[in-house]
């Protein structure tokens, strides 16, 4: 029996290497496994759209993969919840053959994220320090920055820089042995190995080994170590074994050495190498990130739809890729263009009430009238000598662009004017971006305030 989550594991792995990452991402992985019925492998879809949509490009390779690693399993079906009503029960295990090349029974050499590089990994000043720390780890395993302790908040790339040491390492110094695990998967495997230990005398032994012979450990997460005698006992003695022996050891945690509710005597060692942190990002820098991210998912996101998620995402970078895989899988969804304000407005407004500042007509109006100092009356009234016209026009042109509403609603907000005048004054703004440099840049500025804030 295999575990069906195994089955979709090999399935997904196999697949991966053959569609691009957003179509795994947004399609393959969203699917769930149900079970293996009459030869057929079940999975399901949330959505019509992405049952119709990987029925029409993805099932001959779904079916390929599957086949190749279990021979028996001859057909796959994407279905709906609704249409699992004949199935009775979703499987947790399967009985099915598996091609014994193909199949990788449990991942136990460590396979790093092919995405998670150093080039992968956008350097400003807030992560500059670990990013250049775990380049000299990569390059030189057990050298002069041992241990190497990172710790930050949530989402902003100390797994990613873990599994960039190891790929690293794979690539440039594939005789040296290297281990990336979760305080959680150690101390679950510690646990396994004593409870085994009862009738296997060798089963911690083997625990041991396993860690023990290790060119290179990075432990992710430490505070989750389980403050147990016998695993700090074992993790203690893991570390003194290698770090007397020069072997690297890397550890990541969420907050710094001191704070980590831990005995001392580990405490102390955590911070007997080099300490670094990582800072939320700057907006350069989390602008930086998204471009590196929508080139790696092929897409070409505007700049001002990358403001947006920027300007949303603050403090986690994970969010704030969430975000944008939102926007690019809603647009594929709906058919739409993930530069389209409507498709963006929308993933936004799905993303949740904990956005406290929605981009308003209000704030569109009030950084124009700040950059051209009129007030907003002015703005709304019927004047029309150029010094208010324009800058006007300007606002109404930005409250197109950016703002999904109608043009009805902008023609109110500025003092129920008809909308062939918001019409009138987008296509006039536009036509003077393209001609008139001076205009252009007044928009960009005005753009760059609106964004930023
Ligand atoms: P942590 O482990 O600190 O919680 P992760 O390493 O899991 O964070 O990062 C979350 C996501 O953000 C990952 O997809 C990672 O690739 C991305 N990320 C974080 N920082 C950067 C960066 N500087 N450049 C590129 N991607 C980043
Ligand atoms: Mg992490």
């Amino acid at each position: 029996m295999i575990k069906l989550n195994q089955l979709w594991n090999n399935v997904l792995i196999e697949v991966q290497s053959k569609v691009s990452t957003l179509a795994y991402d947004v399609y393959i992985s969203n699917l769930e496994p149900v079970g293996v019925y009459n030869d057929t492998f079940i999975l399901l879809a949330q959505t019509p759209a992405l049952k119709r949509l990987v029925n029409e490009n993805y099932k001959e390779l779904l079916k390929l993969a599957t086949s190749t690693i279990f021979p028996t399993i001859t057909d796959v079906k994407v279905l709906l919840e609704k249409e699992l009503a004949d199935i009775e029960k979703i499987e947790k295990e399967v009985d099915v053959p598996v091609s014994k090349e193909n199949f990788l029974d449990s991942i136990e050499q460590t396979t790093f994220v092919e995405n998670y590089t150093f080039d992968n990994f956008i350097v400003g000043k807030s992560n500059q320090h670990a990013a250049a720390v775990c380049k000299a780890v990569a390059e030189a395993p057990g050298g002069k920055y041992n241990p190497l302790f990172i710790h930050s908040g949530v989402g902003l790339g100390k797994t990613h820089l873990l599994h960039a040491i190891g790929n690293y390492v794979k690539k440039h110094h594939p005789e040296k042995k290297t281990i990336y695990t979760t305080s959680e998967k150690f101390t679950n495997e510690l646990i396994e190995a004593v409870r085994a230990g009862a009738k296997d005398p060798d089963a911690t032994k083997k625990f041991r080994n396993k860690y023990r012979s290790v060119d290179l450990l990075m432990i992710d997460d430490i505070q989750f170590l389980a403050n147990t005698e016998v695993t700090l006992e074992e993790f203690f003695h893991t570390f003194n074994d290698l770090y007397m022996a020069n072997k690297q050891l890397v550890i990541c945690s969420d907050r710094p050495p001191k704070e980590i509710n831990i005995e001392e005597r580990l405490r102390t060692r955590f911070a007997m190498g080099v300490i670094s942190s990582i800072n939320p990002p700057d907006f350069e820098t989390r602008i930086a990130i998204l471009q590196k991210k929508a080139i790696n998912f092929h897409a070409q996101v505007s700049m001002d739809v990358l403001r947006i998620i920027a300007d949303r995402c603050k403090t986690n970078v994970r969010e704030m890729e969430g975000l944008l895989n939102r926007i690019i899988s809603q647009a594929m969804l709906v058919g739409g263009d993930y530069n389209d304000m409507s498709v963006v407005w929308q993933a936004l407004e799905d993303y949740g009430d904990n956005q406290k500042e929605i981009l308003s007509i209000d704030k569109i109006v009030e950084a124009t009238c700040e950059y051209f100092r009129i007030t907003k009356e002015m703005m709304v009234s019927k004047k029309k000598n150029k010094e208010i016209a324009f800058p006007r026009q300007i606002a109404m042109y930005l409250a197109r662009e950016l703002l999904p509403i109608p043009l009805e609603s902008i023609g109110d907000y500025f003092g129920g004017r008809h909308h062939t005048t918001i019409m009138y004054a987008r296509d006039i703004i536009s036509e003077q971006i393209k001609t008139n440099s001076n205009t252009a840049a007044q928009v960009k500025d005005i753009k760059d305030k609106i964004l930023k804030r």
